[in-house]
């Protein structure tokens, strides 16, 4: 039987005649149409004024922090549950990241936990809208204005969600996206970041470029990095764009067949919850063991893996990582991370793929 791995691209639409396009006039470095005009489309479509870009989200992510000058000493709020860039990304600027526990089932930074580990250091919040799920941006932008903190929306898993109607991407004082080749969109590598802030966006424009002032060759003013994506990545991009509506419905529908085929399941296993006033989109179907240990979860795993079927742990908690390690309980993010799986999401999956993974799991979770 065929393998189903947990994620893959899908590159059907102008791709290939945009790089093509890129390699026949030369233009593969980062100069280039491609890049302004992802950079447009990209900003369009968050509702967002300005859109920077990156050659992957990591680099958005220091960049966000390099340009809203973040020290050596200073502090920033991170869920415990992310990947792992969003905390490396303020150690790289020599600055704390302050973990924070997590809300049950959508696995995003709870924002009463929030409040309890501000202190005089703490400069900004990194909300992570975990799997595709928007994190809470009202009650977390309502905490920022009290103490005068910034936002950077970590939206690297949710290209496309909303709250209230508006997109992620505008929520904060900037946020910032991934294109690595399992996220929602793709450009191989790639990163962005949005805002609404003309002299932030500038910010972001300097120090991606080496610290070569914009309106004046070769004269650098600050320390900056290069950190630009290519005309290539954005050709990619671009063509992405034109299709993104459909990759955030073709994946809402596979959540939609997971739901239903999953649902004489729901004594054993945790569905993805709706949040009131927010519209999530599926970078990862995500699912939890209602009962049992990290031992347990990773059995499942395995056995389904045997089958042909490719999943992922949810992400550990970085307190429990090496670089991160604290002996501090975090109660929820421990223990729900160690019970949650990531199923197969992407667009090419059919409802007969995701009838052979639910049906799967069915038989691993009742041989136990
Ligand atoms: C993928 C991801 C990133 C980093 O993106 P890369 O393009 O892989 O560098 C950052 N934060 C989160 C939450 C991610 O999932």
């Amino acid at each position: 039987m065929k393998r189903i791995p947990v994620a893959q691209p899908t590159l059907n639409g102008n791709e290939k005649k945009y790089v093509i396009d890129c390699l026949d006039t030369n233009w593969i470095s980062s100069v280039g149409k491609y890049i302004t005009a992802f950079e447009e489309s990209f900003a369009q479509f968050c509702g967002v004024k300005h859109a920077v870009a990156t050659n992957n989200g990591t680099t958005a992510l220091h960049l966000a922090l390099v340009a809203m000058d973040l020290q050596p000493g200073d502090e920033v709020i991170v869920p415990t549950v992310t990947y792992i860039a969003t905390a490396n990304a303020v150690r790289y600027c020599g600055a704390t990241p302050v973990l924070v526990d997590v809300r049950a089932e959508t696995m995003n930074i709870d924002p009463a936990d929030i409040e309890r580990k501000i202190t005089s250091r703490t400069r900004g919040i990194i909300p992570v809208h975990l799997y595709g799920h928007p994190a809470e941006m009202e009650a977390i932008n309502a905490i920022a204005k009290k103490h005068g903190l910034w936002v950077v929306e970590d939206a690297a898993e949710a290209h496309g969600a909303e709250v209230s109607g508006r997109k992620v991407g505008a929520l904060g004082t900037c946020a910032t996206f991934s294109f690595f080749g399992n996220k929602i969109i793709t450009t191989g590598e790639g990163g962005m970041v949005t805002t609404n802030d003309g002299a932030l966006a500038s910010k972001l424009r300097l120090f991606r470029g080496q610290g070569m002032d914009l309106a004046r060759r070769y004269w650098f003013s600050v320390i900056g990095y290069n950190y630009r994506m290519t005309n290539i990545q954005a050709a990619i991009g671009l063509a992405q764009m034109e299709t993104i509506e459909k990759s955030i419905s073709d994946r809402a529908q596979i959540a939609a067949w997971y739901d239903e085929a999953l649902n004489d399941l729901r004594d054993q296993i945790v569905l993805p919850k709706a949040v009131e006033s927010t519209k999530q989109v599926y970078w990862m179907y995500n699912i939890f063991l209602r009962e049992g240990d990290q031992l347990r979860r990773d059995k499942v795993m395995r056995d389904l893996d045997e089958m042909g079927i490719e999943t992922r742990p949810v992400f550990y908690p970085m307190h429990v990582l090496p670089p991160y390690k604290e002996d501090a309980a975090y109660p929820v993010a421990d223990l729900w991370a160690q019970r949650g799986i990531n199923l197969p999401t992407y667009q090419a999956l059919t409802k007969t793929d995701v009838q052979r993974v639910a049906s799967s799991l069915k038989q691993v979770l009742f041989r136990q």
